[in-house]
């Protein structure tokens, strides 16, 4: 259990990916529910915006940027490829204050400061279309001491420059949600998707580690070298990513497709290597369920980064404590892989969908963990998630998985609601529409919006889609809407008609105050295989069924298999679904 000091809210931010994967070491537990500023202290980030200021449509950074360790600076140019979409004779871009602007060129004859944004102004109007601006600029890095997931820094983030867990100094950017801007002139935002080429010289012992293909590197006089990686899949610039050190590489193997899997190691943890093998096997699963994985790699690099791992596109960073224990690796492989159909590929669209990437993350982890290892790790790890979400639904601090408009600070949604929970409605939708209308569903999400951004509307129109039915019910009043139902069940029997008479009431106190749900409802007798079921639309309050069973009725179960997102009264273990206990007037996982 951990409070939910910033700190402890920063260890979230990173270490997320792990809610509901069953290790008991990382629980995401909401003693208190985190202040508003919470988690922008943990990130060291207080004045951070919600969104972007940027106005600009980028399709392309082009970025060289030479970095100097001895000194914890750099020097870079930035080339923007953009769409200008609203002409204009000035721009905004987000750039962190503390950057220094030395040049600029393209579109902009000039430009202005104010906070973290810079404004570029043209000669005269430019009209819509393509263009490209150019910023020149340089700045310190992020210069951190030693830090671990306890003592995680609040300045955490951007370009950092810290020591490892073997007192080596690594070089290492973290942009998630929006610290590019610390050290890119960007367009801040996860909708805006971008193409990367990106040039980066350091000292020659360094090894460093981007995003897409190697193009090359260049031995300069000087004793240094430059890197050149392209990744030419438009990504939310907070996927950039550069990691820079003495790596050693770690061949795991080749997945489905060609696509090459490594993992870059400090030489003295080879024997992290191993567990992050387990993406060679998933790419393959989740691209014949889903769609092939359509980026060039998968890399992953470690570093310190304050627990967890970040889905950065084809080089993902796994926290050194992550790589340490290898059920929390394996798993976090797993759901940093899965961002890369949702969240990489198909980007979202406001912060406000931000349940989709993570949601997905964590539920198709747990169907690869059903596909692969069986029933009960699975059982375990939605077990783990069910309890997570219920944690979080805490009355001072619920709100609805995907919150109303406008665009909300995804500091404050940075939770187990928009990780366990979302990750539980997307389950609870596959048990209603099934396996077939589900994946056929992520499956026309992803068709229609990889390399794009979508939100919630479109992914409940590619459910629809696939199930040939309308799903307001489950988007508006489990989605939409905080809580959730809580139902308590009770019958009586007349023997002389054979009838038993069935109520449900709804007994939630918050969430709607009547909800409109299919539930499905199972009378069983004392004698072995003594059970009928009926699937019963909730549309009054209490709601009243007959039922002919054929036999006497000695229990009653709603939801016996446990396919709704609901809370369900008990007396006892027998009011529960098989293997679930009774607690607090509550069938319990
Ligand atoms: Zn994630």
């Amino acid at each position: 259990m951990r409070d939910m000091s910033a700190k402890v809210t920063l260890s979230l931010l990173v270490g997320f990916a792990l809610a509901g994967c069953g290790d008991d070491d990382h629980p995401i537990t909401p003693d208190g529910p985190p202040t508003p500023d919470a988690g922008a202290d943990g990130a060291g980030n207080p004045d951070a915006p919600p969104g972007a200021a940027g106005t600009l449509d980028v399709t392309r950074y082009t970025l060289a940027i030479t970095l100097d360790p001895a000194q914890g600076s750099y020097a870079a140019q930035a080339i923007l490829d953009v769409n200008v979409t609203a002409a204009g004779a000035s721009f905004a871009l987000d750039l962190a204050a503390d950057v220094v602007v030395d040049q600029v060129g393209g579109l902009a004859a000039g430009h202005a400061r104010q906070g973290d944004v810079l404004t570029l102004t043209a000669a005269g109007t430019v009209p819509i279309g393509p263009a490209q601006a150019t910023v020149m600029y340089h700045g310190d890095m992020n210069q951190l001491a030693r830090f671990t997931p306890d003592t995680c820094p609040t300045a955490f983030g951007g370009l950092m420059i810290t020591t490892n867990s073997h007192g080596d100094t690594i070089i290492d950017s973290y942009n998630w949600p929006f610290l590019a801007r610390r050290w890119i002139p960007s367009h801040d935002h996860p909708s805006d998707g971008a193409a990367l080429d990106l040039s980066v010289t350091i000292d020659a012992a360094y090894t460093v580690v981007a995003n897409g293909v190697l193009a090359g590197t260049v031995d300069n006089a000087g004793g240094t070298r430059t890197w050149h990686w392209i990744e030419s899949h438009d990504m939310p610039v907070y996927d950039v990513h550069i990691a820079a050190f003495p790596y050693v590489e770690h061949d795991l193997g080749t997945a489905a497709g060609g696509i090459p899997v490594k993992v870059y190691l400090y030489p003295e943890d080879a024997a992290f290597a191993a567990p992050v093998g387990e993406a060679v096997g998933a790419i393959g699963w989740l691209g014949a369920q889903l769609a092939p994985y359509a980026w060039e790699k998968y890399f992953l690099v470690e570093a310190p980064i304050c627990g967890g791992a970040m889905e950065e596109a084809t080089v993902v960073t796994m926290d050194e404590t992550t790589l340490a224990d290898p059920t929390y690796s394996r798993n976090t492989t797993v759901h940093e892989l899965v961002h890369h159909w949702i969240g990489n590929a198909v980007r979202i669209a406001s912060w406000n969908d931000f349940w989709i990437s993570e949601g997905f993350a964590e539920n198709l982890t747990g169907l690869y963990l059903l596909a692969t290892y069986g029933a009960a790790v699975h059982d375990q790890y939605m077990s783990d998630a069910w309890q997570n979400a219920h944690d979080w639904e805490a009355p001072a601090y619920d709100h609805p998985v995907r919150p109303p408009d406008p665009e909300v600070n995804v500091y404050d949604i940075f939770d187990g609601l928009s990780y366990d929970k979302a990750n539980w409605l997307l389950h609870s939708l596959r048990e209603h529409i099934g396996d077939a209308a589900f994946w056929q569903g992520v499956r026309g999400f992803y068709a229609a919006h990889a390399f794009a951004a979508a939100g919630t509307d479109e992914l409940q129109a590619a459910f629809e889609a696939a199930a040939a039915q309308d799903l307001d019910w489950f988007f508006d009043q489990f989605v939409r809407t905080a809580f959730h139902p809580q139902l308590a069940g009770s019958f009586s029997f007349d023997a002389g008609t054979g009838t038993a008479t069935v109520t449900i009431d709804q007994v939630q106190q918050r969430g709607l105050a009547r909800y409109q749900i299919p539930v499905d409802v199972e009378l069983l007798g004392a004698a072995a295989g003594q059970s009928v079921r009926q699937t019963v639309t909730l549309t009054a309050d209490p709601q009243v069924i007959a039922v002919t069973p054929g036999f006497t009725p000695t229990r009653l179960v709603l939801d016996p298999d446990e396919k709704l997102y609901i809370d369900v009264k008990c007396l006892a273990p027998g009011d529960c679904p098989a293997g679930r206990t009774c607690g607090g007037g509550f069938c319990r996982r």
